[in-house]
């Protein structure tokens, strides 16, 4: 059965997490720049536009919180990974991310973005044993599933599980592509932001 889309509003982009508006429970999309974390946000509000808005220039590198008809909020948070920036920036934009994941008390989940066609890289598994270790709630969610091969499917689901230190059953896997899973990540997505 097929779950309408999650109606979705931009509200605004900042680097303190303590200016944000309390809108409910929050559900954070994290990745490496490029995993496809737009994609599958404009996929679960389907609105092809939404989170260009977190891409435009000015905004990649600041927290956008959107809010959720009915209540709570989707944050979409800056891509990592990115390879032109100084070390003081990194560590800025670092400490940005880590005060929003530790201290915001309205964080319910981490969706953590792990490429499903190349599997997870250092800079992923740096994140989730980051998040192990300060126990943020948090799920892998693998991207791009339109990618594997069917003949390979079994094995790369596994192959990824591994990388991530998780049971292939952890793993939800979608693609904003064919449209597969995200049915599945509205349904989840929406209970959590309802509580
Ligand atoms: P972001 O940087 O994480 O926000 O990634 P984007 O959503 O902008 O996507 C990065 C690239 O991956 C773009 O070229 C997308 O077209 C492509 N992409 C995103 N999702 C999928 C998917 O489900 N399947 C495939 N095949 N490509 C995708």
């Amino acid at each position: 059965m097929s779950d309408r889309p999650l109606e979705l509003e931009f509200v605004k982009s900042a680097t303190d997490h303590t200016t944000f508006d309390d809108l409910g429970p929050e559900v954070a999309f994290v990745g490496r720049s490029n995993v496809g974390k737009s994609s599958i946000i404009n996929a679960v509000a389907n609105r092809r536009g939404l989170a260009t808005v977190s891409n435009t220039p000015g905004r990649t590198r600041l927290l956008n919180q959107f809010a959720h008809k009915g209540g709570g909020a989707l944050m979409d948070l800056p891509g990592y990974g990115f390879a032109r920036v100084s070390d003081t920036e990194r560590l800025r934009w670092q400490s940005m991310i880590e005060d929003y994941l530790t201290q915001r008390e309205q964080l319910v989940m981490v969706v953590a973005l792990v490429d499903g066609e190349i599997g997870p890289v250092k800079l992923d598994t740096t994140l989730l044993q980051w998040l192990r270790g300060v126990g943020v709630p948090h799920a892998v969610v693998a991207t791009k599933g339109d990618r594997l091969k069917s003949a390979a499917l079994g094995r790369r689901r596994n192959e990824v599980a591994a990388g991530c230190g998780l049971h292939p059953d952890d793993i939800r896997w979608v693609s904003s592509t064919s449209g597969r899973g995200v049915d599945g990540m509205r349904t989840w997505v929406r209970s959590l932001l309802l509580g």
